[in-house]
């Protein structure tokens, strides 16, 4: 029996560089080795440029294209779960459509799936295209969550990826989370792990659509969901306060016996200003966390589907649209 690769890729204001990806991607697919057919999954997350319409072109053109549309822009990480949720395939690859994942490591990743790997992590080797700034800051996160999790992650990673049939059940059951980091749960599964490598290529057209600023907002939720650290903070630092407060008393008798008069003002405001700040930082952190409770509690859905061409009834996808109230909520 033939066995059918899902290639999931997000799609957000991608219309300069699109018709180029799907060309280059499908001249891969189309030699892929034996038993290996294959889907091309494209979701599009809202864009408001003329990438829609170029996907409902591909889609009719091309009968393994299959099309996810969003009502609304939802994050490149919610358009990757929706991918998995409704690829059929018995291995799913996630891919990014401005061809900085080159499609030529497809048929790697497919000798990997073919030895009994479930998940496969692409690491970048060299990443020209982001500047300076950025793969410092990458490293630094990296370094920063590894000593802060359990989870070891890989420093890296992208969101180049390929999972197994199981593996991506694992992620459609069981991650549902609304506040994620779909790279991390991938590398915190378990299963039967490889990495490959590959060299990021530049953007083929547009602009990437990550600023520094998302990026630190989401650095900060990663690792207050794979971290429970900083919320002891809270008690680590209480100690140090408590054993300099015992320190400051014993100075403050001495010098009142050696002296007279304890030492005074300034002492007072430094320490006050101090303690307060090290109280406000605890309580902020503490409500960073609230905040992901109040997002998990109130469990809006994580993408909303507002159409869907070219899914091929009776089949794998018609089964998962069926559960998909259950999951999407
Ligand atoms: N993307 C998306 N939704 C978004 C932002 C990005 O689906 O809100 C897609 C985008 O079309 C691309 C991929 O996610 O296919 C990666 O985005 P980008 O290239 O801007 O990020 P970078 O490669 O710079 O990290
Ligand atoms: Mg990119």
């Amino acid at each position: 029996m033939g066995k059918l690769l899902s290639v999931v890729v997000s799609v957000y204001n991608e219309e300069p560089g699109l018709r180029e990806f799907y060309q280059e991607t499908k001249k891969v697919l189309e030699e892929l080795p034996a038993p290996w057919e294959h889907e091309l999954l494209f979701v599009n997350d809202g864009s408001r440029d003329g990438s829609l319409s170029i996907l409902r072109e591909l889609a009719a053109a091309d009968s393994h294209v299959r099309l996810i549309n969003f009502s609304r822009n939802f994050g490149h990480e919610a358009a990757m779960i929706a991918g998995i949720d409704y690829a059929a395939g018995d291995g799913i690859v996630c891919m990014d459509a401005d061809l900085q994942h080159p499609p030529e490591c497809i048929p790697r990743i497919l000798e990997k799936f073919d030895q009994g790997f479930q998940v496969i992590t692409m690491v970048r080797t060299k990443n020209r295209t982001a500047g300076l700034v950025k793969n410092v800051t990458s490293a630094a996160f990296y370094r920063l969550i590894n000593c802060l999790s359990d989870v070891k992650f890989e420093a890296n990673a992208s969101d180049f990826f390929a999972v197994s049939r199981q593996a991506a059940d694992v992620l459609r059951r069981n991650y549902r989370e609304k506040v994620r980091f779909l790279r991390g749960y991938v590398q915190s599964i378990g299963f039967q792990r490889a990495t490959l490598e590959y060299e990021a290529r530049p953007r083929i057209a547009g602009e990437s659509k990550y600023s520094i600023r998302s990026l630190f907002k989401f650095s900060i939720n990663t690792i207050l969901c794979f971290s429970d650290l900083p919320l002891k903070l809270g008690i680590y630092s209480g100690i140090a306060v408590a054993l300099f407060g015992i320190a400051m008393a014993v100075y403050t008798i001495y010098t009142w016996a050696e002296y007279g008069t304890p030492s005074g003002y300034a002492t007072i405001v430094v320490l006050l200003s101090f303690m307060f700040a090290m109280l406000f930082i605890i309580v902020g952190i503490i409500g960073e966390y609230i905040a992901i409770l109040f997002a998990e509690l109130k469990d809006r859905p994580v993408y909303i589907v507002e159409d869907m061409e070219n899914f091929p009834s009776g089949t794998e996808h018609e089964k998962k649209m069926d559960g998909d109230d259950a999951r999407n909520s």
